[in-house]
């Protein structure tokens, strides 16, 4: 195989392999596996804020249940002064004091445990709830891909088996015109060379001027379209 029919043949390759990828694309499942993966993501930074609120009420809970643990302490100790009966009158009413106002501490201390406790369930079960829909997209992930990879084994063999030409296409190709090629590619969307039919590029199909055309079939294989620029190749054997 000449270079340029490698190049030709490159690229009726890489439109079949466009062709092929778009319709695997396209395949229902993979659109539902895009919108999966977007819902994904999105749970992924919910469930992170969650958490986060999740951690933080515990924070507060423990602090609450520690300034608690601390009340009651000291509410034992002024009691146990309180039954020390060597204290004097005023003593006695200043350690009353002290435990109406440790009362009141506490009971304030639990009424906002019982805050916290609620807003915990509430993180609780969100967070519950937010792994269990993580766990559904898995499975619907798992089902969609294992559908899809169903479906598209034809596709995806036709793909396999251009892919493994392509290799040995592109190794018939100097590293200079696969470069050119590529560029080509992107500009002009994969149609990126033509051949000569008589004195028309296959392409753009402008009719190429007769000094232009004789320069050009005793030139190189593979050059440039003068009109369009995309890669061009001249049957040179034809006019030897
Ligand atoms: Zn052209």
């Amino acid at each position: 195989m000449t270079e340029s029919s490698s190049l030709l043949r490159l690229q009726e390759v890489d439109l079949q392999l466009m062709r092929l990828r778009k319709t695997l694309s396209a395949m229902p499942q993979q659109e539902k596996l895009r919108a999966i993966t977007l819902a994904k993501r999105k749970l992924a930074a919910q469930l992170k804020q969650i958490v986060g609120q999740r951690k933080d009420i515990e924070t507060e809970l423990a602090d609450n249940q520690a300034d608690h643990a601390k009340i009651l302490a000291i509410t034992a100790e002024v009691r146990e002064r309180v039954s020390e009966r060597v204290q004097s009158y005023r003593q006695i009413q200043d350690l009353e004091s002290q435990l109406t106002s440790l009362a009141k501490r506490q009971e304030k201390l639990e009424f906002t445990q019982t805050d916290i406790l609620q807003r915990l369930g509430q993180a609780q079960k969100a967070e519950a709830n937010a792994r269990a829909l993580a766990q559904r997209l898995l499975d619907e992930e798992a089902a969609q891909t294992e559908s899809y990879e169903h479906d598209s084994a034809d596709l995806r063999a036709q793909v396999r088996v251009l892919e493994q030409e392509r290799e040995g296409l592109v190794a018939q190709l100097s590293g200079d015109t696969l470069d050119t090629y590529d560029a080509a590619c992107k500009r002009f969307g994969g149609l990126a060379v033509e051949s000569l039919a008589s004195n028309v590029p296959s392409t753009c199909r402008v009719k190429l001027q007769p000094a232009i055309y004789q320069r050009l079939v005793r030139g190189p294989q593979i050059t440039e379209c003068p009109y369009c620029h995309r890669m061009l190749v001249v049957e040179q054997r034809d006019f030897e």
